[in-house]
Parts: C-alpha cells; sequence; structure tokens
C-alpha cells in the first residue's frame, strides 16, 4: 500500500453507508487505535486486509492522547483509506486550540478524510479525571460540530458523535445526557457510535430516549460499540477506563470460567466472553441495529469468531497469520 499524499479514493459518507441496502446481513465496521511502534501498525494494516476481505462497511481510527500517536492517526487513516476501505477518523479536543483544530480538518480534507467523530476526549493519563481546559480551545464536542458547521470549506465533513448507553459518567443524570447528546445530533451530527456496554437494555433504552425526545434527530443511527470479551483481566480493565459497567452475571460466568486460574483457564473464559459478545450481536441485529461497530484492539480474530458465529464470515483461520490475531 502507499503512503503517499493522494487524497483517498472510493469514500463513502458513513452516513450514506448506514443507508446502504443490506439485505440478509447486517453490516459491520471495526475500531483500530493507532499503535506506539511500527511493527504494531504494521498488523494493524494486515489486520485491516483481513477486515477488508471479511467485507467490513468502514473501519474507524481513534485519536490518542498523546502527541506521537495523533501523527499515526492520520497516517494510519490515510494509508487504510487507500486500500479502500471507507474511514472514519476521531478527532479530540484534548490540548488543541481551535485554529489548531481547524488545521487538523484542513489537513483531513485534504487527504480526503471527511468521516469525522467529533469528539471531546479525556484528560491524559486519568480518563476519569476532571476535564482540564486548553487555552483558546473548545470544552465540549458539541462546540466542535459548531466550529465546523459554521465554517464553509468544512462543509464536506460528515459528522458521527460518541453516545453513551449508561449515560456518560460525568453526566448528573440521564435526562442531562440526553440533552447534550441531542445538542450534537440537532447540531448536525448524522449518527452516534456508542461506548462499549455489556447489556443490551441499555443501548435500547438510549435509543428510546433520544427518540421520544426528538422523533426527528432521536432517530438518528445509534452504532453499538461492541468489545469482543476475551479475557477477564483486560474487560476488566476496560470497563474501569470507559466508566461502563459489567453486569454481575458475565462477571460471575467469567470468574467461573477462570476457576481460580486465569492464564490455565484462558479458553474456558474466552468461550464464554465470544458466546455472550455473539449473544449481544444477536439481540441488537433484532433490535434493528443499523451497524454493529466493534472495537478491536487492533486484532482481528475474536471479532471473527462472533462474526462467525452470527453466519457472517468464515471460520477464523490461520491464513490470516498469527501475529495479527488475538
Ligand atoms: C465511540 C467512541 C469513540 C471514542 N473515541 C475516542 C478517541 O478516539 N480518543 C479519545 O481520546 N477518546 C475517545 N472516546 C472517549 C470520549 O472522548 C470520552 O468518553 C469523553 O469523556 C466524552 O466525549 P464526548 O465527545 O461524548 O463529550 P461531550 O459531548 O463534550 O460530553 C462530555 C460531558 O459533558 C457533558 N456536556 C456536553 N455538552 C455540555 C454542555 N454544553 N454543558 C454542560 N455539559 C455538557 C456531557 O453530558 C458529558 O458528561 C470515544 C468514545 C466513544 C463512545
Amino acid at each position: 500500500m502507499s503512503t503517499t499524499n493522494i487524497p483517498a479514493s472510493s469514500q463513502w459518507a458513513i452516513s450514506d453507508v448506514l443507508k446502504r441496502p443490506s439485505p440478509g446481513r447486517v453490516p459491520f465496521s471495526v475500531e483500530f487505535m493507532p499503535p506506539r511502534d511500527d511493527a504494531a501498525e504494521e498488523r494493524l494494516y494486515r489486520a485491516a486486509e483481513v477486515f477488508h476481505d471479511l467485507g467490513a462497511s468502514f473501519v474507524s481510527v481513534t485519536y490518542g492522547a498523546g502527541g506521537s500517536t495523533r501523527e499515526r492517526t492520520s497516517r494510519i487513516a490515510r494509508r487504510l483509506a487507500q486500500q479502500p476501505l471507507t474511514t472514519l477518523v476521531h478527532l479530540t479536543l484534548v490540548n488543541h486550540t481551535r485554529d489548531e483544530m481547524k488545521a487538523i480538518l484542513q489537513e483531513y480534507l485534504e487527504l480526503g478524510l471527511t468521516n469525522l467523530l467529533a469528539l471531546r476526549g479525556d484528560p491524559p493519563g486519568d480518563p476519569l479525571g476532571d476535564w482540564v481546559s486548553t487555552e483558546g480551545g473548545l470544552n465540549y464536542a458539541s462546540e466542535l460540530i459548531d466550529l465546523i458547521k459554521a465554517t464553509p470549506e468544512f462543509e464536506q465533513f460528515d459528522l458521527g458523535i460518541a453516545s453513551f448507553p449508561e449515560g456518560h459518567f460525568r453526566a448528573k443524570t440521564l435526562e442531562e445526557d440526553t440533552k447534550y447528546t441531542l445538542a450534537k445530533l440537532r447540531g448536525g451530527a448524522q449518527y452516534s457510535i456508542t461506548q462499549m456496554f455489556f447489556d443490551v437494555e441499555d443501548y435500547l433504552r438510549l435509543r428510546d430516549r433520544l427518540v421520544a425526545a426528538d422523533p426527528i434527530h432521536g432517530a438518528k443511527p445509534i452504532i453499538p460499540g461492541i468489545m469482543p470479551i476475551t479475557s477477564l483481566r483486560s474487560v476488566r480493565r476496560q470497563v474501569e477506563l470507559s466508566g461502563a459497567q459489567l453486569p454481575s452475571n458475565l462477571e460471575e460466568a467469567l470468574v467461573r470460567a477462570a476457576n481460580g486460574n486465569e492464564e490455565a483457564n484462558k479458553d474456558e473464559i474466552r468461550k464464554v466472553g465470544i458466546e455472550y459478545s455473539t449473544n449481544m450481536a444477536e439481540r441488537l441485529i433484532a433490535e434493528g441495529a443499523e451497524d454493529l461497530h466493534f472495537m478491536t484492539l487492533n486484532f482481528t480474530r475474536a471479532t471473527q469468531e462472533v462474526l462467525y458465529n452470527l453466519g457472517m464470515a468464515p471460520a477464523w483461520g490461520a491464513e490470516h497469520g498469527q501475529d495479527a490475531v488475538r
């Protein structure tokens, strides 16, 4: 794949991807994170090829808290978009002035990367710590949307936002969370992607709240973010970092599978986790989710196992190369 500055071709607006007919098969998409080193970056590209071949509707690339991963975000997004894979780039407000954000948006545009997930981000170091404003910067994702909408040269951006089935951990009430999520949808976001969650009821209640509060903007697609569960330790860590809840029945089932020795029983834990994630995905499909967005942590195996269980992919096998998998 090329790393030159050719604008990305074959890019669909994600709001159009979500409207595309997909008979007999719910679309799926995947999230990647900019890795810290070049070897891991190469593995990510191999994983992207696997998901491309499996028919992913789009790939997203998160925006890191630190400088080097930020540079990787646009490099990786550009390279993925050459594959061609419809690519969604994330952008956060953390440590950026308005002018810096405008420069990044301009760069994305020049690269043909017009799908943007507009986010506030979390304070680096302690994601659950107090929000730190940047002088000359913005404080809420809605302000980034307003900035983009107020800038004529940014009209090509197709905007998505984050939403939170359990409510954002900083919102005092679910009503407040609904109000601010709706403000972003009314401001011009076309869809949202949810934080990982483990109880489908939370997703359905978010959807109900939004539609009840605004039948037009509240009815925009809510793409469920699914983290395939492969280990007790990692799911606990992810939950801790995101402020999401691990339902007690799931935790108990994973602890039972671990049987006092996580390492020795990792296959059992994985089996329980993948089955749980598959059941969630089945219910989400039955409930009409427009797309399933898998948080892959840059690995292919767990997501492909869930897709296989759903009848959406062949069984995961050695042909993809052991280093690209988990
Ligand atoms: C799908 C997804 C992808 C993500 N990708 C990344 C990533 O790439 N990089 C990264 O660093 N983080 C990422 N995050 C994490 C996200 O940035 C954090 O969860 C962050 O705390 C909230 O971001 P937001 O865009 O929802 O913020 P906002 O919409 O700004 O909301 C933040 C808080 O402020 C409240 N609020 C909003 N507007 C107002 C207002 N006008 N007045 C008062 N209160 C208000 C909200 O209720 C909420 O509690 C992602 C999250 C999700 C769900």
